[in-house]
């Protein structure tokens, strides 16, 4: 047997096993198969990559605006050039289907460079005068603030991942990533890019391995200023907990169980077509998918049965690696056990499996069967206030209810502990804006899902997370704020 591909830290610019000279087995969900080894780093890792971006700041955030800028979009060229070969890796680390990884996650990887790369040209910063005696300038300056955490889930590994980096150096900071131990290919990949973008050794290193061990020892070094976390609500509280009494500055993008809500003015057509996608886009697994759709009981019955029958006919389970797969394999193993869980947790609570509901292993090819795969799942019959309908599943499960009143809607909408994104349907603009203004949460989508200006804010409510970023949003996360005033 050929040995196995290591995926080692990558740190000052070098590729460097480590310290301890450990390793995790790399499952590719695909088959189940161990395909490479990762690093299970230490707290030795975390303290030579810390280092090497304390020394390498000075000189990355005295370069000047235009340089950053010119070796960002060198990243986003070189995320651009290796686009095949960056989805083929996402999707066999991953679990997701090729064609979505390189329609979604690798260009966006590659745009969340060029969208910082311009944005911080044209960034300006405000003086003023004063309104009153004594006459003064007040000149009002941004700096980085150091070393940046960054620590992103397994579910959009690339994407997340490089929306904080962009932002984080754009600025002037320097950084060390820790991506989710269960996807670290596109990561480990991503030193190649930066290193051939002439990004100087230690502006971005990248340190593999689990939370306990790499992550924890990360969020809280003392030469680390500032922690952008994305990941579960569970893990946030525990990284809130270390990083809060030693005032480092947090953003935290945790889970959600985004609802949407059909109204019976909608557009039918389109509401079925998208809601497809945002069932069920990445086997389920993006934050903003949908898991509660509430439908006006004028139109349940009818939404049920062809949503049902829409699933059924057009969404395809199967290889992540062929170009008609429409979802690919869970993440782990583990996921997978914890999706049967709530599936059978919702007959418990009453449920009706309209569809789905198992594992697809007969229509799988022999090869296939050791991956992770489950049918799009669709439930009907529960309460809204039953466990599968407040829990966060992130998978492919969804749930339908009816509701009568725009009341009704929202307070569904709103009954919950979680406050990410929603959608609402409805041709009535009024109505839109009203619904999408009461629905607490920090994007709601109107007759859409999930168009994202990378320009607005972005961020959740209650335990979906604190903080925005995006845009500007971005730049005031990444930078200290310090005002300089001169008597005139
Ligand atoms: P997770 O919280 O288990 O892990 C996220 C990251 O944190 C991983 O890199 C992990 O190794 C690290 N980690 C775990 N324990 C740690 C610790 N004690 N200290 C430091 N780091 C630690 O989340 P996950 O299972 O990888 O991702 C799924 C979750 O992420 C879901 O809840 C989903 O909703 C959420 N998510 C949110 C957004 C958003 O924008 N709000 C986007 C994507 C995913």
């Amino acid at each position: 047997m050929s040995e196995l591909l290591k995926l080692n830290n990558f740190i000052n610019g070098q590729y460097q096993p480590p310290v301890k000279g450990k390793y995790i087995n790399n499952y590719s969900p695909r088959d189940g198969k161990v395909y490479s080894l990762v690093a299970d780093s230490t707290s030795e890792d975390i303290d030579l990559a810390v280092k090497a971006a304390k020394d390498a700041f000075p000189g990355w955030s005295n370069l000047t605006i235009t340089q950053r800028s010119a070796i960002l979009v060198k990243v986003a060229e070189g995320i651009e050039k290796r686009l095949q070969e960056f989805a083929e890796a996402e999707s066999r680390d991953q679990g997701k289907p090729v064609q979505l990884a390189a329609n979604l996650d690798i260009p966006r990887s590659a745009y969340n460079f060029r969208y910082y790369a311009g944005h911080i040209l044209y960034h300006t910063e405000q003086s003023m005068t004063s309104v009153s005696e004594p006459k003064v300038l007040s000149i009002t300056q941004r700096t980085p603030l150091g070393v940046a955490g960054l620590i992103s889930p397994w579910n959009l590994p690339l994407y997340l991942l490089t929306w904080k980096i962009a932002p984080a150096i754009a600025v002037g900071n320097t950084c060390v990533c820790k991506p989710s131990e269960m996807s670290s290919m596109t990561a480990y990949l991503l030193g190649q890019v930066l290193n051939d973008a002439g990004v100087p050794p230690g502006v971005v290193n990248i340190v593999l391995g689990t939370g306990p061990n790499a992550g924890s020892h990360l969020i809280q070094h003392p030469d680390i200023s500032l922690i952008s976390f994305t990941g579960g609500t569970k893990t946030g509280e525990l990284i809130s907990r270390v990083a809060a009494p030693l005032h480092k500055k947090l953003s935290l993008e945790l889970g959600g169980k985004n609802p949407a809500l059909v109204f019976d003015d909608c557009n039918l057509e389109e509401v079925l077509n998208v809601s497809v996608r945002s069932s069920f886009n990445n086997q389920g697994e993006i934050c903003l998918c949908n898991s509660r759709i509430y439908v006006q009981s004028t139109i349940y019955e009818t939404f049920v049965k062809r949503f049902v029958e829409k699933v059924k006919s057009t969404w395809k389970v199967g290889d992540p690696q062929l170009p008609t797969t429409d979802m690919g394999a869970l993440i782990s193993t583990e996921h997978l056990a914890k999706i049967e869980y709530y599936v059978a947790l919702a007959k418990e609570e009453g449920g009706v499996i309209e569809l789905g509901g198992k594992r697809p292993n007969d229509s799988l090819p022999e090869e296939l069967r050791g991956g992770y795969y489950y049918e799009p799942t669709i439930i009907t019959g529960l309460k809204p206030e039953s466990r599968v309908m407040q829990e966060e599943i992130f998978g492919p499960v969804v749930t339908i209810c009816p509701f009568d009143t725009e009341e009704q809607a929202i307070s569904y909408a709103n009954n919950i502990n979680y406050g990410l994104s929603s959608s609402v349907w409805t041709e009535n603009g009024k109505r839109a804006i009203r619904v999408a203004s009461k629905v607490q949460c920090g994007v709601c989508w109107v007759n859409c899902w999930m168009v994202r200006d990378l320009r607005t804010p972005f961020g959740g409510v209650k335990q979906s997370g604190n903080g925005r970023e995006g845009g500007e949003f971005s730049i005031d996360f990444y930078t200290e704020q310090k005002t300089i005033v001169l008597k005139l």
